[in-house]
């Protein structure tokens, strides 16, 4: 919020909140209407100030990105990645029948863990070696921002690094051969 935002959406505030003292039982409804305008105009003031919108997904990564209601994180983007890892994986050829798998499997399949992603470390330099300082942050402005922190604090480290990790998946060899196995209700065999 920049400061005429400020400053226009404090006044539309105590305004509303005068309205709230001269509020009685005999208050005109020409009055109230002054009222509603006053309290839109303030909604409007406040739409305007704030930047960020509240999270549409529960991704951590793309917390305003599109939606997709039918994913467990609500989030698109990577519901639509993991589409395409389910896709790739199978190459779309269906297998012929066979045993199917009984049960889940306790792990999870690949695409319901965590895509690779990266990370960044808070270090402090303990006089010796960099040492992790702080939680690891999938958000590098909010690392930066623990770190700024810490070096306000009152007693900072001699220095502060900030790491960033990426990791990937990498398939090295696999054993056997990956057919599609549709999996249906016992019924229906
Ligand atoms: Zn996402």
């Amino acid at each position: 919020m920049n400061h005429a935002q400020l400053t226009a959406l404090g006044r539309a505030l105590r305004l509303l909140g005068e309205h709230g003292e001269a509020l009685t039982a005999d208050t005109p409804d020409a009055r109230l209407y002054e009222v509603k305008a006053d309290l839109r105009r303030a909604l409007d003031l406040l739409d305007e100030s704030v930047t960020a919108g509240a999270p549409s997904t529960r991704c951590p990564e793309h917390p305003h990105g599109p939606v997709d209601e039918s994913a467990p994180d609500l989030c698109l983007l990577c519901e639509t990645r993991r589409r395409a890892a389910r896709r790739s994986e199978f190459q779309g050829r269906p297998g012929p029948a066979g045993p199917a798998a009984t049960a889940p499997s306790r792990y999870g399949v690949r695409a319901d863990r965590p895509q690779p992603q990266q990370r960044w470390l808070p270090e402090a330099w303990n006089g010796r070696e960099w040492e992790l300082c702080g939680t690891p942050r999938r958000d590098r402005h909010e690392a930066e921002a623990y770190l700024a922190a810490q070096r306000r604090g009152s007693r900072p480290a001699m220095a502060y690094r900030l790491v960033h990790e990426f990791t990937d998946y990498e398939v090295l060899r696999i054993w056997g051969t990956p057919v599609h196995v549709d999996i249906e209700p016992l019924g229906n065999l």
